[in-house]
Order: structure tokens, then C-alpha cells, then sequence
């Protein structure tokens, strides 16, 4: 028999108050705890906060053996591994183990798992791949493995790291050393678009593990952006806004450690309680800020993203990024941080066009695949801070869910709307026009297409040559900037497909195919516009 069969539900709901205090399960926590138990391997998307955690230390509690949690960062750990031996108050429950551990530590650890006390162990995936450990990880029986932050498999994910490549070849190992089926695997993140999903399943060789998604929206953010002029600008938007919030917990994240120090200096000569925080401080120095942060002694942190992962602070009230993210997973998951607690949390951006030719020119020095990733993530957070949809809607479109409300009434585009214009020909042009160079191209080259610029791409294709080029000129003329927000919302209306797999190609849906035939009125809002401030000079 299952094991779960045996366990009606008052026995989960009872180990859940015994180690962890809680009355109830969240979300999808109960079933997933459940199939975990029976031997499935599952895939778990949630938000930040949802709650990941609990589904794998809860069952790793229950079960028989030993649980290994493979995670990136090892102030996470120590911060997890400080929680469940806080609820049992039991030694040697939870262990981490990395690179950082001297050898009687490493000794203990291998006591305590050898004699059945830990339940628990968070490695690095660099000391589970290490050839050196192996024999250790074979000598115990393992209940499960669960891969947190699992996105970083991907290269399409935010926080790609190499050696979650490794994790699977060593698992297998493990299991052919130990003549055993290998232990279920649980994976968990709080960002993954399909396409990293695909590559979290594949890489880890679980095509089939049981799906549980949460869904993203996060009602209680609120979300902004705002033009940053200039750095003296935007600092002081940030002292005026902080004036506001006197008092309430904060986080401000900075691109580069220079304006992390810079901009905390700054606060703090304005009477703010800000402390730094990047991967350049020593660690006592940066275990200390957290601390304060906790006990609340300080009120705003300044950091760059090496600041947050594991980082439990339920009523942090807002979340700024002073430098627009390289990605909207990171942005997501940074913006996660705020009101956990279900209560306020403001999350603004800034913004400037010159920032983002920043950034392209930070993707120089790598390879061709990882420069055109790079872009392409960086096209899609132009996109979002541009758009004048709803950012709710924007955001959680991206990660693949539908939001079905016009109006989320907490973000600046619903509670600063701007008039939207019909666009019923624009996007009739764009749909044909799409149809006509053979769903191959990008939306690049379709706005060019439609505009009639003979490119030299265009010419090559001799697309120059088809009834449709040029066929938006007129509208072109009356509104030069409705090309893209028609594209993109009309991805999110679902006619038009980007085809991420294929270089960004715009594909139409059946939805768009019917457009053609039989089209119905189509309302955009145009971007926002964001001038190009300070940077006379020009660039390139
Ligand atoms: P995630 O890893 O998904 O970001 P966490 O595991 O850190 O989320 O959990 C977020 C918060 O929710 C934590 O404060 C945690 O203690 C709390 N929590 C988790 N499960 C429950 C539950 N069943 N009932 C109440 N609070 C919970
Ligand atoms: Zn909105």
C-alpha cells in the first residue's frame, strides 16, 4: 500500500503543527508532500513565499533516509538549515554542506547522516558533483532530492549555473553504485517560463514528474516604473519616496557594488538607517546587515542581487531597482520580496533607455548563444517598462498565465491610464503581413516590413517585391510609434506567437488566422516615452 493511503490527512496536518507550528497546509503544499511521499517526481513552480520550503522539509521529516536539498547559495543554507533546527530543536536534523566547512565539520556531518539523525542536508551543487564525496553519498539511504532554485539549470533562467548541468549524471551514479532506483526528485522555483521549465525537466531527466503550479499573482504588489533622468534624479526620487515611508522595511537594488556603497552613504547622511550589501563585503560584515535588517535596527538595505535568496523577512514594503534588471525573471523574483505577509508592497523601477544600451554592451564579451539569450531578455524587460498595459497582466503573460482583468487597479499604467487608440488596421496589416513572409521573421523585421524600409535583409528575402511591404506606411505616417505595443499586445490577446525556440519568430495563432478573415475592433495603448536625458554625446 501507498504510503499516503495510511496517512489520512489529520496526520500531515498533525506533524505540521508539531514541527512547524502551523494549522494549516498552503497552496498545493499538502498534495504535493503527499505525492512526494508516494515516489513521484514533481516539479513545483511557485511564487516567492508560496511556500517551497515545507514540501520538501516537511516529508524529509516523515520519511525514511536521508534528504538532500541541492542549492545554490550557502548563506541560504545556513539561513534554512537555521529554521528546521530551530522547530525540532534537535541537532543534527538539518546539516549543510559545502566548501566552506572544515574538516571536523565535515565529520560530524558524516556522523550525524550515518546514524540516521539527519534528515536534511543542503549541498552545494559543486560539493555533490565533487568525485571525492561520492562514496559518502552513496553509504546512506536517500529519501528524495530536492533541486531549490531549480531555474538555475537553465541558461534561459536569471542565475544559469554550470554545475546544476552535473546534478543528474551524479544522482545516476549514485543510484547504479547503490544497485537502487534513484530517489524521487522534487524540483522547486519561483521563475520559470515554459521554455526553462522544458529545460528544467529535460536536464534533470524527470519528463514525466507531476506538475504543480501555482499561480504568480501577487495582488498585494503594486507596481511602477519610473524615467530616471539622471543618477542625482533618481536619488532623489528614492530620499523622497523613503520620506514617505519612514520607518518601513525596504529593499534597493543597484546594479554595481560602486553605487551600492555610493547610494547608502547617501541615505544615510539623509537620516536613513541604510546599510550596504554585496559580495565584496566580508562575510561577518554582511551576516551582520542581515541581522539588523531582521531586527529591524536598519530600515533600508542597498545591494545588488547577491542580496534576498533565503532572506524571510515577511513585511519588507518595498522594492526598488534603481538600474533596470537584465531579466524579468530576476525582476519577479527580486519584486517577490516584498510583502510576503500579504500586506502593502511598492515595487518600483527605474528606467532610462540609456541604462539599457548599458547593459546590451555588457553581453559583448560572451558567445554568440549566450549574447543572443541576453538580448532577447533584455528585449522583453524594454518591453515591460515601456508597455503601457497593465504590468500585472504583462508580467504574469510572460510567465505563461492569463491575467483576465482589465485593470488590476494596483499598478501606475491602471492607476494612471493612458487613452488607448484603435488599432484594428494596424493590427490587420501586422497579422498579414506576418502571414506573408511566411511566419519566418522577427517582429524587427516585420515592423520594418510593414513600414516599407527596404532593408538589406529585406531586399535579400525580396520581400521588398510582395503586395504587402509598406503596407502600414499610411498609418506609419499618423502614428510612427503603434508598432510594437500592437505586436505585443497583441501576443498577449493571443493572435500573434513568438516563437522563442526559433530566433524570436512572430507566428500566428488560429486566433490570428481568424483575425484575417473576419477582424473585430482592437484597442492599444501606445508606450510611454522615455527620453534619452544626460547622454549628449550620443553612444555609438
Ligand atoms: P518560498 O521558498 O516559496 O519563497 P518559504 O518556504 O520561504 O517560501 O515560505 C514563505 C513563508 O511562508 C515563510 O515565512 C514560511 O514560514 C511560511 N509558510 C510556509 N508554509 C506555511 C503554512 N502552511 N502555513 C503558514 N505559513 C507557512
Ligand atoms: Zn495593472
Amino acid at each position: 500500500t501507498h504510503l499516503s493511503d495510511m496517512m489520512n490527512k489529520d496526520y500531515l496536518i498533525e506533524k505540521l503543527k508539531l514541527f512547524f507550528g502551523f494549522d494549516n497546509f498552503k497552496g498545493d503544499q499538502k498534495s504535493i508532500i503527499k505525492n512526494l511521499m508516494d515516489g513521484d517526481d514533481l516539479f513545483v513552480l511557485m511564487p516567492t513565499g508560496g511556500g517551497k520550503s515545507l514540501c520538501y522539509q516537511l516529508p524529509s521529516l516523515l520519511m525514511e533516509g536521508t534528504a538532500i536539498v541541492i542549492s545554490p547559495l550557502i548563506a541560504l543554507m545556513k539561513n534554512q538549515v537555521d529554521v528546521v533546527n530551530g522547530l525540532t530543536e534537535q541537532d543534527g536534523v538539518a546539516h549543510f554542506m559545502n566548501s566552506s566547512l572544515n574538516k571536523a565539520a565535515v565529520a560530524q556531518v558524516v556522523k550525524d547522516v550515518h546514524s540516521g539523525k539527519t534528515k536534511l542536508l543542503y549541498v552545494a551543487p559543486e560539493s555533490l558533483n565533487k568525485l571525492d564525496n561520492l562514496d559518502f553519498f552513496v553509504s546512506f539511504k536517500i529519501s528524495f532530492y530536492a533541486i531549490d532554485e531549480a531555474h538555475c539549470i537553465s541558461e534561459w533562467g536569471h542565475d544559469f549555473r554550470p554545475e546544476y548541468r552535473n546534478i543528474r549524471p551524479t544522482i545516476e551514479k549514485i543510484a547504479t553504485l547503490r544497485n537502487e532506483r534513484r530517489a524521487p526528485i522534487i524540483a522547486l522555483t519561483a521563475t520559470a517560463t515554459d521554455k526553462v521549465r522544458m529545460d528544467i525537466k529535460k536536464s534533470l531527466g524527470i519528463l514525466n514528474a507531476k506538475d504543480f503550479k501555482s499561480s504568480f499573482n501577487r495582488p498585494n504588489l503594486y507596481y511602477e516604473v519610473r524615467q530616471k533622468n539622471s543618477e542625482e534624479d533618481a536619488d532623489s526620487q528614492i530620499i523622497r519616496f523613503l520620506k514617505q515611508c519612514e520607518g518601513k522595511s525596504g529593499i534597493i537594488y543597484c546594479l554595481s557594488r560602486k553605487k551600492v556603497e555610493e547610494l547608502s552613504k547617501k541615505l544615510q547622511i539623509n537620516g536613513f538607517r541604510a546599510a550596504p550589501y554585496h559580495a565584496g563585503l566580508d562575510t561577518e560584515v554582511r551576516t551582520q546587515t542581515q541581522d539588523d535588517f531582521l531586527r529591524e535596527d536598519i530600515d533600508v538595505i542597498v545591494a545588488t542581487i547577491a542580496f534576498g535568496m533565503g532572506i524571510d523577512k515577511p513585511d519588507v514594503r518595498f522594492v526598488i531597482h534603481y538600474d533596470i534588471p537584465k531579466s524579468l525573471e530576476g525582476y519577479y523574483q527580486e519584486t517577490g520580496r516584498a510583502g510576503r505577509d500579504g500586506g502593502e508592497g511598492r515595487c518600483i523601477a527605474f528606467y532610462s533607455p540609456k541604462d539599457l544600451k548599458k547593459l546590451e554592451k555588457f553581453t559583448d564579451n560572451k558567445g554568440e548563444a549566450e549574447k543572443e539569450i541576453g538580448r532577447q531578455l533584455l528585449e522583453e524587460t524594454k518591453a515591460y517598462a515601456e508597455t503601457s498595459v497593465c504590468r500585472r497582466k504583462f508580467l504574469l503573460h510572460y510567465f505563461g498565465e492569463e491575467y483576465t482583468k482589465d485593470n488590476c487597479a494596483n499598478c501606475d499604467n491602471c492607476t494612471h491610464p493612458q487613452k488607448s487608440i484603435d488599432a484594428q488596421d494596424a493590427l490587420l496589416v501586422v497579422l498579414r503581413a506576418i502571414k506573408a513572409v511566411k511566419q519566418h521573421f522577427d517582429q524587427a523585421y516585420i515592423i520594418d516590413f510593414v513600414r516599407g524600409r527596404a532593408t538589406d535583409n529585406i531586399v535579400r528575402h525580396e520581400h521588398d517585391e510582395l503586395a504587402e511591404f509598406g503596407s502600414g506606411m499610411e498609418i506609419n505616417e499618423r502614428e510612427p510609434s503603434i508598432w510594437n505595443p500592437v505586436i505585443r499586445q497583441a501576443m498577449i490577446a493571443h493572435y500573434i506567437y513568438k516563437d522563442v525556440e526559433n530566433y524570436g519568430f512572430l507566428t500566428l495563432t488560429p486566433e490570428g488566422l481568424g483575425y484575417i478573415k473576419k477582424p473585430k475592433p482592437f484597442h492599444v495603448v501606445l508606450d510611454r516615452q522615455f527620453d534619452e536625458t544626460e547622454d549628449a554625446s550620443g553612444g555609438n
